[in-house]
């Protein structure tokens, strides 16, 4: 009776037995079926990978303790993310100011600065660029009004962008 159960029933138990929470004569039939299923050793195997790792000795409060803290974390971190984005955005901004402000070529060395700086915040090669050619573009058309070719400077200036994001990754390469 015992070899009868299908896959499917043992599908379903496994997520249970995952998290500790099927009684031990489903876990004689789980066990009875993996060693002689692949599929379902396999699907187990993908689920386990799936929970995070724990240390022995962790009871079900204690797991779902650092579960829900794990789904803070996240949280915390996506958000702490946006907060690093908007300071990128400030910074295109600022940069596009400064530029407006000096008038002269070389105050066009912020976008290098402002990659590397960008970099050393968000951790990522092509965001910065893109912020600051949109920024750029967005912010000359509202701001300037200008007759320049608003969307050639962008570009050089996401380039430069760019340059800076990409030293940004060798430093960090190089010396972390
Ligand atoms: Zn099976």
């Amino acid at each position: 009776m015992m070899g009868e159960v299908g896959c499917k029933v043992i599908e379903d138990l496994l997520t249970l037995y995952i998290d500790g929470l099927t009684s031990e004569e489903s876990n004689g039939l789980i066990h009875q079926h993996i060693s002689n299923c692949n599929q379902c050793k396999e699907y187990m195997e993908a689920l386990k990978s799936d929970e995070i790792s724990m240390p022995n000795g962790f009871d079900e409060e204690e797991l779902a303790i650092v579960k829900k803290e794990s789904k803070i974390m996240k949280s915390i971190r996506y958000r702490l993310l946006n907060i690093k984005i908007a300071y990128v955005v400030v910074g295109a901004l600022l940069a596009l100011f400064i530029l407006r402000e000096e008038r002269a070529l070389q105050s066009i060395i912020i976008y290098p600065l402002l990659g590397v700086a960008s970099y050393g915040l968000v951790k990522k090669i092509w965001l910065p660029p893109i912020i600051v050619t949109v920024v750029f573009f967005i912010g000359s058309v509202v701001f300037l009004g200008e007759g320049m070719p608003i969307g050639i400077i962008a570009i050089i200036c996401g380039v430069l962008t760019l340059i800076g994001t990409i030293m940004g990754y060798c430093i960090k390469k190089i010396w972390f």
